[in-house]
This record gives C-alpha cells, sequence and structure tokens, in this order.
C-alpha cells in the first residue's frame, strides 16, 4: 500500500505514519515528492487494513497495490482451478457444466422427471432448493429434510450430481450430508460465519454473487471459504439490480470476463434469475458461454405453470433440450467441452 500525505503535512505527521506502520510489524519507506511524501508499507504478508492509517493526521489517501483477497486470486495460483464432482462431471479448466432443475423441489414424481430430461440433454448436476430463502414469509419455504432425500434419490437414478443451497448453519449441517454441492445464495454472500462453516466442508461450494455486491466483496466471499480450508469454489454470477425492472436483475456478462481474468477460480453464470423472464434465458446462457464462463445453472421445470417458486422463469423441458445443444455449439467453437457425467 502507498499511503499519500497531504502537502500540507508536518515532518512529524510523517513520522506519526513511520510509527504506526512500523507498530503493525511493516516496513515505511517514505518517498518524498516535489508538493508531497508518499510513503510505501511493505513486508506485509496479506492485505494491509487502510482504514488503520486513513484517520491519522496529514494523510490524505491510501492507495492499495495488491488486490485485498490472495487465494482466490489467479496471480497466486495462475492455473485454472477444476472442481470435479463424483460423479465425474468437471467445471473449469475447459469444461462447461451444465446445472439444470427447478427452482424448488416440491415432490417426487416432479424430480424425477426433472433428472430424466436434465441428465438426457446433456446437463450433469440436478438442481432445487430444499431451504428456499423467499423476500415474503408467506411464500413457499421448501421441503426440507424430506426434499434432500428425494432430490439424492433423483439424482442417482439418472447419475447427476446434486446442489442445493443452505441458508444457515443448521441448514448446511444437513445438506453436505446429500448434497455434492452447496451453494451459497445471493442473500447470504456475505453471511460470513456462514462462509466460514461450508469452508470446513470437503464438498464443493458455489458462492453467488450478491445482488448489490461489487466483484471484490464476491472475490472476498469466495476468500472466506476458501481460507476456512475448502479450496473447491466455484463462483456464480446471478445478476445485479439496476434502476430499470423490466428484468428482475441484470445478468453481468463482463463480470464473467472479469472475474475469470482475477481468478483462477470456475466462473458460472445463472441466466434464470440474472433475468427472471423464461425467454429471455437461453440468450443470455449463450452470451454467458460465448463469454467464458465454466459453467450454467438454469431453472428448469417439468409443468412450470405449476411450480410451487419461480416457474415464470423456468424452461420447459424441451427448452432446456435446446439451451443445452446451443451452448454446447458455442463451447465448441470456444475449444471447450461439455462435462458429461462419466
Ligand atoms: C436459487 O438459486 O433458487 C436462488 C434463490 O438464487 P439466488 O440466491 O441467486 O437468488
Ligand atoms: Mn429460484
Amino acid at each position: 500500500m502507498l499511503i499519500v500525505m497531504r502537502a500540507e503535512a508536518t515532518d512529524e505527521d510523517v513520522a506519526r505514519v513511520c510509527r504506526a506502520i512500523e507498530r503493525k510489524g511493516y516496513e515505511p519507506r517514505p518517498i518524498p515528492g516535489g508538493t508531497r511524501t508518499a510513503i510505501g508499507v511493505v513486508g506485509n504478508k496479506g492485505a494491509v487494513d487502510r482504514s488503520e492509517f486513513l484517520g491519522l493526521p496529514g494523510v490524505f489517501e491510501c492507495i492499495p497495490v495488491s488486490a485485498p483477497y490472495k487465494l482466490v486470486s489467479r496471480e497466486f495460483h495462475p492455473v485454472d482451478t477444476v472442481v470435479e464432482l463424483p460423479n465425474g462431471a468437471r467445471i473449469g479448466g475447459g469444461y462447461l457444466c451444465v446445472m439444470g432443475g427447478p427452482c424448488a423441489v416440491e415432490d417426487e414424481a416432479q424430480m424425477h422427471e426433472a433428472a430424466a430430461y436434465v441428465a438426457a440433454a446433456g446437463g450433469a448436476v440436478l438442481r432445487g432448493g430444499a431451504y428456499k430463502p423467499r423476500t415474503s414469509p408467506y411464500s413457499f419455504q421448501g421441503h426440507g429434510p424430506e426434499a434432500l432425500r428425494l432430490m439424492r434419490a433423483a439424482a442417482d437414478a439418472h447419475g447427476l450430481a446434486m446442489v442445493t443451497e443452505a441458508v444457515d448453519h443448521a441448514s448446511a449441517d444437513r445438506v453436505v450430508e446429500y448434497a455434492d454441492v452447496i451453494q451459497i445464495g445471493a442473500r447470504n454472500m456475505q453471511n460470513f460465519s456462514l462462509l466460514k462453516h461450508v469452508g470446513r466442508f470437503d464438498k464443493a461450494v458455489i458462492v453467488k454473487r450478491g445482488m448489490a455486491a461489487t466483484i471484490e466483496e464476491w472475490l472476498l466471499a469466495a476468500e472466506y471459504v476458501l481460507d476456512a480450508g475448502n479450496d473447491r469454489v466455484i463462483l456464480c454470477e446471478r445478476g445485479i439490480r439496476s434502476f430499470d425492472p423490466t428484468t428482475r436483475n441484470v445478468l453481468d456478462i463482463a463480470a464473467l470476463a472479469v472475474a475469470r481474468g482475477l481468478s483462477h477460480l470456475p466462473v458460472i453464470a445463472d441466466p434464470s434469475h440474472g433475468t427472471g423472464l423464461r425467454d429471455m434465458v437461453t440468450p443470455m446462457a449463450r452470451a454467458a458461454v460465448a463469454a467464458g464462463c465454466d459453467g450454467l445453472i438454469v431453472e428448469t421445470h417439468p409443468r412450470p405453470a405449476e411450480a410451487l417458486s419461480d416457474g415464470h422463469q423456468a424452461l420447459f423441458p424441451s427448452q432446456f433440450e435446446d439451451m443445452v445443444r446451443e451452448v454446447r455449439a458455442i463451447a465448441d467453437v470456444l475449444g471447450r467441452t461439455l462435462s458429461v457425467p462419466r
């Protein structure tokens, strides 16, 4: 970090900042200039907390030189991380993985039907919520443990891996018994205690970007999971809030490419929550794959009109099939392979 002093800062102000740097165990390197002094901070292992210096007399600004995250950073780990699931599906490193299924697990028939056509279309992972974070307490909240059991059975019957959301410690402890991938939803992206908790599990974790989170905050959320010991993390862009209510969110396509550049972790897109409109899902899925993402997580329902949540954005089975065919062709142009179960 570089601490830039005000033009009118005194020698004592500079000395005070240097002492504060030394107290943190770092080394100050003052660089006197024509109008002001800048002080380089060296010898730090991790990120330096600028708030400790910003308030000192004579300090103008603190400019970070390196990113505040390390474990997720491509700078420290140039090679793509490939997350492999028990059914052989791979995400990242040239493998495109399609995850599909309903927003919520409703009943056995729904999950078996969904698993059958998701697998037949070329999907590798079955999605579905057992614990649903809903805006309204009167909306369907999910069937909990029973949903986990029947979803596991449906996934196994069709060779699919299983991803489902954990909303708190208690649900995470149940989800980890059944799922291959634990989803941290947008609303929980900055639930730091939950991130640390799933960081202790030996299961892959999807960290969805919060609806108002910067890319840096999103990467720092993933950093929590890696810092707790779990490096099987997948980043998911699922749309951010904007002023325009036409689409539910704005799928930030650029963020996919930015995150892949900044991090070695696989990056997937959720065009379902990213648009909230069934007919926009496939166009955005195509765009996301063209932008270089490593996977898609898409809502689809055997009978969307009967869905207990997010039916309006669920693809019909035939639309799901068409989408996978199209993104597979785009992946092919980019020299990527659709990852199917072994
Ligand atoms: C979901 O995947 O069903 C979900 C609630 O997603 P998000 O956290 O992105 O809103
Ligand atoms: Mn949903």
